[in-house]
């Protein structure tokens, strides 16, 4: 019998959070298909995905003030808030399912209940917040938020935060206690142990997806190299799942897709400081958001979080941006230039152009010495000594600029997915939210690319996520039933 490695009906490359989703998602959906995924390193989840490469929030708005924007009149807009809001809602609701049917063992081995905070210092911050805080309460889907500037309840909220500051300086902070911390890494590494045991479905590690072409026949011939060997391989498939982070946008431009023509990335690099002390760790159960610093992307707003990885608290700061030219941390400093093609040339320099304020800020926070990073941290955290901290290498994110026709380029922070017209290729790209709305994105991509069978599936779908086809943002009802539920599941706090 031919193995699955050999003549799957899927191909993906990458072994992160992404494949593992969409892997775990279409094998729900119809248990017989052949599902191969080829990854180059020696384990999965060793990229963006690992528990110490990212943050960990669960993001859900609850918390980054960059969800929300600021009108002109000072009201704020909070749509965007609310679909990062509700998108979660699908992740818990697809968790829930799968730990449920026992497919992915203990939530606490990769959920956690964690409070969200979100904190700004200055009067003009203080009263932005509390309009913010307003807009987002009056609706359902933000109903367990708090506010508060009174330094005790501050003090009850996050002492770290509060402890060694200046009692005359204007605070506040909004809270939700239905936040979570999630090690997208153990996530991965669970569901797929969970497919590693169906039929029809194989992982090939050390295993690099080197080229992938149109065959005649219409499906796509993907070169593998062994990396051990050196051997080479072409395996033929009739879907083509670009989950490989970093490395999903030099893929997308092999495949020569009308629909990823134009696309460039712009790397960014990171760092964390880190404090394993369990004392300290003890003393802040909260993950607390701050506003950006002008020109700053918005995934570099710092945060000094709680993180639950083997079942180990610790503390997490930053991230401090720096630019890299590698598209992975495992990756090459040529991956930057490698990506340079003619149609996406207009796109980087125009970008280059009209993101000076980023430009000034990368080289800004490169150039920062050891002190000046520590300076940041005792912005949130006063008292905080430096021996207990440590460095920690943040993943590579690969921003992506995307081509406009009017401007001919522009940076977007958030995901972005690029599917075939003929439904045989999606590839991932992009960062935040990223992970913590996968199973929106994979959602996304299926019923994009499977349209024919998706009337099929719907009901199987509705079984793994409740609300599908209805809108948790316009069903207060609704909202509260799912929450109620996948909280239980999941062993984290619901509404009340
Ligand atoms: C600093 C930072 C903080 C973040 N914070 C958060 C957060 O708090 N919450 C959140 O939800 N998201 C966060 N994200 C985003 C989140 O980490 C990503 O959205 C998510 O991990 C992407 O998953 P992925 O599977 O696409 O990529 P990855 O996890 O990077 O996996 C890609 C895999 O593909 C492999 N690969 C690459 N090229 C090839 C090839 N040619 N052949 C075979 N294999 C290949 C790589 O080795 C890797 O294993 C953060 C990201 C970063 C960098």
């Amino acid at each position: 019998m031919t193995s699955v490695t050999d003549a799957p009906d899927i191909v993906l490359a990458g072994a992160g959070i992404m494949s593992a989703t969409f892997a775990t998602i279409m094998k729900e959906l119809q248990p017989d298909l052949r599902i191969a995924i080829f990854e180059s390193l020696d384990d999965s989840a060793e990229e963006s995905s690992n528990a110490w490469n990212n943050a960990g929030t669960g993001h859900a708005a609850l918390c980054e003030l960059n969800y929300t924007i600021e009108q002109g009149d000072g009201s704020v807009d909070i749509s965007r808030a609310l679909k990062v809001n509700t998108e979660f809602d699908l992740s818990r609701q697809f968790w829930a399912y799968l730990v449920r049917k026992g497919a992915i063992g203990s939530p606490g081995s990769f959920i956690n209940p964690v409070a969200h905070v979100s904190f700004v210092r200055g009067a003009s911050n203080v009263a932005f917040l509390r309009r913010r805080f307003e807009a987002m309460h009056a609706h359902h889907c933000f109903r367990e938020m708090e506010y508060a500037q009174d330094k005790d309840r501050l003090m009850e909220w996050m002492p770290l935060v509060v402890e060694g500051r200046d009692p005359a300086e204007d605070v506040a902070a909004t809270r939700d206690l239905t936040g979570t911390d999630v090690d997208f890494g153990a996530l991965t590494r669970a569901l797929l142990a969970n497919l590693a045991r169906q039929p029809g479905f194989s992982i090939s590690y050390r295993h690099r997806v080197a080229d992938l072409r149109r065959a005649s026949d219409g499906r796509w011939d993907v070169r593998v190299t062994d990396i051990a060997t050196g051997e080479r391989k072409k395996v033929s498939a009739g879907f083509v799942f670009l989950g490989a982070g970093g490395g999903a946008l030099p893929l997308l431009q092999k495949s020569g897709i009308a629909e990823g023509k134009g696309f460039a990335g712009f790397p960014v690099s990171g760092l964390w400081l880190r404090c394993d002390d369990p004392a300290l760790a003890a003393r802040h159960a909260a993950k607390v958001y701050g506003k950006a610093s002008v020109g700053a992307p918005p995934m570099s707003v710092p945060h000094l979080d709680s993180r639950v990885v083997d079942g180990n608290r610790s503390l997490l700061f930053g991230p401090y941006a720096g630019f890299s030219t590698k598209f992975l941390k495992h990756g090459s400093v040529t991956d930057f230039f490698g990506a340079m093609r003619p149609d996406n040339f207009g796109p980087m320099l125009a970008v280059g152009r009209d993101n000076f304020d980023l430009t000034r800020y990368l080289v800004g926070e490169v150039l920062k010495s050891s002190d000046k990073r520590f300076d940041a941290l005792r912005e949130f955290f006063p008292n905080a000594r430096p021996s207990d901290w440590r460095l920690e290498v943040a993943g590579q994110r690969v921003q992506v600029i995307m081509p406009d026709p009017s401007r001919t380029g522009k940076l977007q922070f958030g995901t972005e997915v690029v599917t075939a017209g003929d439904g045989s290729l999606a590839a991932v790209l992009g960062a935040s939210p990223g992970a913590s709305t996968s199973v929106a994105i994979m959602l996304g991509i299926i019923e994009k690319a499977f349209r024919t069978e998706v009337p099929v599936w719907t009901a199987k779908i509705a079984e793994m996520i409740p609300s599908y086809g209805r809108s948790i943002a316009d069903d207060a009802g609704l909202c509260h039933d799912v929450r109620s539920e996948t909280a239980a599941a999941l062993n984290i706090v619901g509404p009340l």
